[in-house]
């Protein structure tokens, strides 16, 4: 079954019974694997044969089977937005990780360092110099060198530097420091991923890509060729592969596909080469209004922060899911619609993948209707 936790919730009972997707006790939430790891060769295989690396990005599934899976596939390592997670999946036997957040808490930077001796790698991004002097005097400490990128802050200037001189400026007072190598560049759009219209989403990503590409020539000028030029994402991977910036690529959510990613189509006005895999599955507990019925999926089964989830499977794709508050949902039916009943189980795309998967303990494995296996999210609410 390829995991060794004791107690894997009220599911375990039903692995590897014959039908036993539909018997899951709700709210769950479910990957169909077939799918998952479709996705998971397709991305691969996109890479396999390039000068370009996939470095995929943890903080969508959380979960170290997969993060052991994508690299089985090729992938150099993963990435990780938080310390907790990187601890956690580096304690479940990740053996390469990238911290692409700053961290400037000296505990977190101590206790990231101090997983070394156990891990084949560990990178951090930073943008400022509170960030560097913490990974030194731990590196330092430690008796271990750490590779250190600077983050850019173009686009959405959520992180990084400012420009390319503060850039330039934080990459010397690495080089000046012991216990950390000035590795490369990291830069996320965060902001041009979602843009639905392909055409305006390749505008922006080229933009952006003009002036991370600025930033990182005056880099090399100034340090020579460094290793890493990391970045990109499921909305823009395609388009960035086509400019020479980034040689890492920190794909998340085409493992699962969300509502929002659904809607980000390609050129051909497809929705792309990743199909959903990521479900939560849900039963109707009350269905006593006509073209109506209450499911007991609400606010805490389904990240809250974008569209409502679509039904997939059990009714009508044209269903309309609402929240009904933290514990409910409410479906109300298209007309001529044949009515749900108690019982019924319908499986729904998650809105948003990540926050989703952050509500749950584990993931239910299915091949078809059949329950396979159950993974823990080992990092899952490790948003320290
Ligand atoms: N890199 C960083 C820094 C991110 O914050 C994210 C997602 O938010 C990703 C990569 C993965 O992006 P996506 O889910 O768009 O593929
Ligand atoms: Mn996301």
């Amino acid at each position: 079954m390829g995991n060794t936790a004791e107690d894997l919730g009220p599911n375990q009972r039903l692995i590897g019974i014959e039908g036993s997707r539909a018997q899951l006790a709700t709210p769950s939430l479910v990957i169909d694997l077939d799918v998952m790891e479709r996705n998971m060769r397709t991305m691969a295989d996109i890479f396999s044969g390039r000068p370009q690396n996939l470095r995929p990005h943890a903080k969508t599934h959380k979960c170290a089977t997969i993060a052991k899976k994508q690299i089985e596939l090729g992938a150099l390592g993963v990435c990780c937005a938080k310390p907790g997670e990187a601890i956690r999946l580096a304690e479940a036997g990740v053996p390469s990780l990238l911290l692409t957040s700053p961290v400037v808490d000296a505990y977190k930077v101590r206790r990231l360092v101090g997983l070394l001796p156990d891990l084949k790698e560990l990178i951090f991004a930073v943008d400022s110099r509170l960030a560097v002097d913490l990974i030194s005097a731990a590196a330092t400490e430690a008796g271990v060198d750490v590779p250190v990128i600077v983050d850019i802050g173009i686009g959405n200037n959520r992180t990084g530097a400012r420009d390319t001189a503060a850039a330039v400026d934080l990459g010397k007072y690495i080089t000046s420091k012991p216990g950390v190598t000035l590795s490369g560049i990291q830069c996320y759009a965060g902001y041009v991923q979602h843009i639905e219209n392909p055409e305006k989403r390749a505008f922006e990503a080229k933009r952006s890509l003009k002036g991370i590409g600025d930033t990182k020539a005056a880099m090399f000028e100034a340090f020579g060729e460094l290793p890493i030029s990391s970045g990109s994402g499921t909305g823009s991977y395609d388009i960035d592969l086509e400019a020479d910036v980034f040689n890492e690529y920190q794909v998340g959510s085409y493992i699962f596909m969300d509502v929002e990613y659904n809607a980000v189509t390609r050129p051909d006005q497809t929705a792309g080469p990743f199909a959903t895999s990521l479900f939560v599955q849900t039963t109707v507990i009350s269905a006593n209004v006509e073209g109506r019925a209450t499911t007991d999926a609400g606010y805490k089964s389904f990240a809250m922060d974008g569209p409502s989830p679509k039904v997939f499977s059990g009714a009508s794709r044209e269903t309309e899911y609402k929240f009904l508050g933290d514990e409910h949902g409410w479906v109300h039916l298209p007309a001529g619609e044949k009515d749900l009943t108690a019982g019924d189980v319908l499986t729904c795309v998650t809105p948003h993948c990540d926050p989703t998967v952050n509500l749950y303990d584990f993931y239910h494995i299915v091949r078809g209707d059949t329950l396979v296996d159950i993974w823990p999210i080992e990092a899952r609410g490790c948003s320290w």
